[in-house]
């Protein structure tokens, strides 16, 4: 399936898995959420229980397919990973939750991009640990109701706001990851390099985290890129000066912004005179789905005052403008 995350490309996958943390302990940079949900496992496991369902929302690559992982570990128990757009007919859902074991951690991507009948059946598997598989069309059909084993649903959305207010009522516990500060992300990047066996001096990894745009996935691609830069254009040594021009080689501007992000904002700026524009118009644009636009680019440009968010549509802030280095026509909104 087509999934509205660009960075979720398969050989950056195999890259990730290794520098994926393994324990709430080695998990950091939410400590909020952390702290949180490392009271909820504790409590199922003195309790000899299984773990309430937890629904995890925010943007793509802040940890959320991560956490899912840790979740099973910390309750010793295996995992089964699905998404939303995977599964589009209720019996690939009931399918799966009945070939469940007891206890095992189901991880639902996008679950916000699941069919409405297989929504439907996850309620009732959700609170009753039962699934309905109905027989026969018509008048004549009965639901025959069948038991399946305990289970603890993880399900990831980058908007809690996309599920309906039903699904979302039966989690149990609900963490909004946020973008990562720049500290965190210095410690994640400083990790993964020792990881990697990557030399990389103290500025030029305070300098990367500063342009991952708050997300620890992006700080893991921007270190194999600036690795790569280093190997083959100086000793293999990260300092800061080679950082800056990997950076620049590959995009990345000092705030961070990305090629996607930029196109956002010039379009904005550029073709709409600074907005208000609207999601779809914007998205077209740019030649990006809108849900791309929206779940992706948009979340950090709104949270760095580049762009706003209003009923009429998009409109790019005064410092949106000056980043992209053009002046603001007399009487642009914002
Ligand atoms: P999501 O599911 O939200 O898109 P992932 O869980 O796949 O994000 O995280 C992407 C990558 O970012 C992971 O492979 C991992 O290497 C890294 N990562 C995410 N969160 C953390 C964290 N808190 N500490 C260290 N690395 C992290």
């Amino acid at each position: 399936h087509r999934t509205v995350d660009p960075y979720a490309d398969e050989s950056e996958r195999a890259a990730e898995a290794v520098l994926r943390p393994a324990s709430l302990a080695e998990f950091n940079g939410q400590p909020r959420v952390s702290d949180q949900l490392g009271l909820v496992l504790a409590a199922a496991r003195q309790r000899d229980a299984v773990a309430d369902h937890v629904l995890l929302s925010g943007p793509p690559g802040l940890g959320k397919t991560t956490l899912a992982m840790i979740i099973a570990a910390e309750m010793s128990a295996p995992l089964r990973i699905s998404s939303g757009p995977a599964i589009q007919h209720a019996g690939d859902l009931a399918a799966i939750l009945s070939g469940l074991s007891e206890g095992e951690v189901l991880f639902l991507d996008e679950i916000h991009r699941m069919s409405r009948p297989a929504e439907e059946l996850l309620y009732l598997a959700m609170e009753d640990f039962r699934v309905d598989v109905v027989v026969g069309k018509g008048p004549g059909a009965t639901a025959i109701p069948i038991d399946i084993p305990r289970f603890t649903l993880v399900g990831a959305t980058t908007r809690a706001g996309l599920l309906p207010g039903p699904l979302r009522d039966r989690f149990g516990f609900t963490a909004q990851l946020d973008f990562y500060d720049h500290t965190a992300l210095r410690d994640i990047l400083l990790r993964s390099a020792q990881t990697l066996g990557v030399d990389v001096v103290p500025d030029a990894a305070a300098e990367i985290a500063r342009r991952s745009r708050g997300t620890p996935r992006i700080t893991n691609r921007l270190l194999r890129r600036v690795r790569d830069f280093a190997q083959v254009r100086a000793d293999g040594r990260v300092t800061l000066r080679l950082a800056q021009e990997a950076l620049e080689l590959f995009e990345v501007d000092h705030l961070g912004l990305d090629r996607l992000d930029r196109g956002v904002l010039e379009a904005v700026c550029r073709r709409f005179a600074g907005g208000p524009v609207g999601l779809s118009t914007l998205a077209i644009s740019v030649g990006e789905e809108p849900e791309t636009v929206e779940e992706v680019a948009e979340p950090f440009l709104v949270r760095q005052g580049l762009l706003m968010r209003t009923p009429r549509g998009r409109v790019a802030t005064p410092a949106a403008w000056s980043h992209l280095g053009l002046t603001a026509p007399r009487g642009a909104p914002g």
